[in-house]
């Protein structure tokens, strides 16, 4: 059987697909790259804008057209489907979850999946880590946590032994997740996978601990993580381990007003406690590369609120930012709350946003040409080989340059 493989949304999407073209590959099953050669097309899906959802069943709509594969939808969009995701054209299948089990299942193989292993492999040299899935808050904007269900961490050596197997091919290991910065809060309560102990120390700052201790000729790197859940170990490891773990954060802002980020529901920071611990870390490193999610046009979101992003995002190092404008996502909350703006408002305030984000981008990208930076291979592009550093910037070389390691120390060009 050929199956084509597509992925819309975060690295936990991109994890999640992994792990299921690795139970294919092992039952068998040839991967295409093209959906008119495909006999079947897995397409993982994503809800968090309107956007990722009209991409879904454009595509879904092409591969009916390009060939005689026939669809499974999965992932967070096929989670909350109430019918319109299954009655598109040439759709077997729309599978609530992730789990390599079930697509199989709805492809029609069974196939004992104790043969597959776990891993990123096909994220080229950067390998991803899942170390939790689902989140226990309910961001007004956000329908994540209904798609994904609640803060479920993975245990601490599963979590090792799949690193080990990671690092044999990957210079650079991403922690990702729903919301890693709970990792082990459940485990805390009690609620963990069974075989953990109530009140073990486990904690975003300590797996980190373990897996560096395990394999320290890794760099890892944390996917996006709330900057107020940087814990004191985290930014320790941060400041001390630098050949350990990257100097980048991703650090979700959404609004830079209280006010708004009360109405989004996001009560575990304000946008002074944000602001003073990026300033506390931004101070006692050398590099830091510095992103952001932010949300444009926000329902009720004032003038003056939009300013206080603004003004918030000027005055913190930024390297780059995330923009997305305000899109009603149906099964969120924030879809029924009032003073929703005019689509014209929420373009302007992006492109504001999107502005301010390209300047400071380009200003961090000026104040480290020439300088040193610890380079890790990330694929090849029109001949040219392409690195990431730590703080998260990509240089290109050319192939002739290369000695054929996987980590080098580059100059910023
Ligand atoms: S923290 Fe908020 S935005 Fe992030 S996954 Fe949880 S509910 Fe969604």
């Amino acid at each position: 059987m050929n199956v084509y493989f597509h992925t819309f949304g975060c690295k936990a999407n991109q994890y999640d697909t992994e792990r299921v073209r690795q139970a294919f590959d092992a039952s068998g099953a040839t991967v295409v790259d093209d959906p008119a050669l495909a006999d079947l097309a897995v397409i993982n899906s994503c809800t968090v804008t309107s956007e990722s959802e009209v991409k879904l069943r454009r595509l879904v709509r092409h591969v009916a057209k390009s060939g005689h594969a026939q669809t499974i939808v999965m992932g967070c969009a096929a989670a909350l489907d109430s019918g319109a995701i299954a009655a598109l054209p040439s759709v077997r299948a729309v599978v609530a979850n992730a789990e390599p089990e079930t697509v199989l299942a709805a492809a029609g193989i069974s196939y004992p999946l104790a043969a597959t292993r776990r891993g990123g492999q096909g994220v080229r040299s950067r390998g991803l880590l899942k170390i939790q899935d689902g989140c226990d808050e309910h961001c007004t904007f956000c329908a994540t946590t209904l798609a994904r269900g609640n803060n479920r961490s993975r245990a601490v050596a599963e979590l090792i032994e799949e690193a080990l197997g990671l690092a044999q091919h990957h210079p650079e290991i991403v922690l990702t997740g729903v919301h890693i910065g709970t990792y082990g809060q459940d485990v805390q309560r009690g609620s963990g996978d069974p075989g953990r102990k109530p009140g073990d120390r486990e904690s975003l700052g300590a797996l980190l601990e373990s897996l560096i201790t395990a394999i320290p000729h890794v760099r890892f790197r944390l996917g996006s993580v709330e900057a107020t859940e940087v814990d004191d170990t985290l930014a320790r490891l941060l400041i001390e381990a630098p050949r350990n773990l990257a100097a980048h954060l991703h650090a979700p802002l959404q609004s830079g007003s209280d006010r708004v980020l009360k109405r989004m529901g996001r009560h575990w920071y304000t946008a002074e406690s944000y602001r003073a611990r990026i300033e506390w870390l931004a101070e006692r490193l050398p590099v830091l590369g510095l992103g952001a999610d932010v949300i444009a046009g926000f329902p009720g979101e004032t003038d003056a609120d939009h300013h206080a992003s603004l003004t918030l995002l000027n005055a913190l190092p930024f390297t780059y930012l995330h923009v997305f404008p305000f899109s009603v996502r149906p099964d969120a909350p924030a879809a029924r709350l009032p003073g929703q703006l005019r689509p014209e408002l929420i373009r302007e305030r992006a492109r504001e946003l999107r502005e301010l984000g390209e300047t400071k981008a380009t200003a961090y990208r000026a104040s480290r040409v020439g300088q040193a930076a610890d380079g890790v291979v990330t694929g090849r592009q029109q001949g040219r080989l392409e690195l990431m550093t730590e703080d998260y910037l990509s240089v290109y070389l050319d192939t002739d340059q290369w000695d054929g390691r996987p980590r080098f120390e580059v100059t910023v060009n």
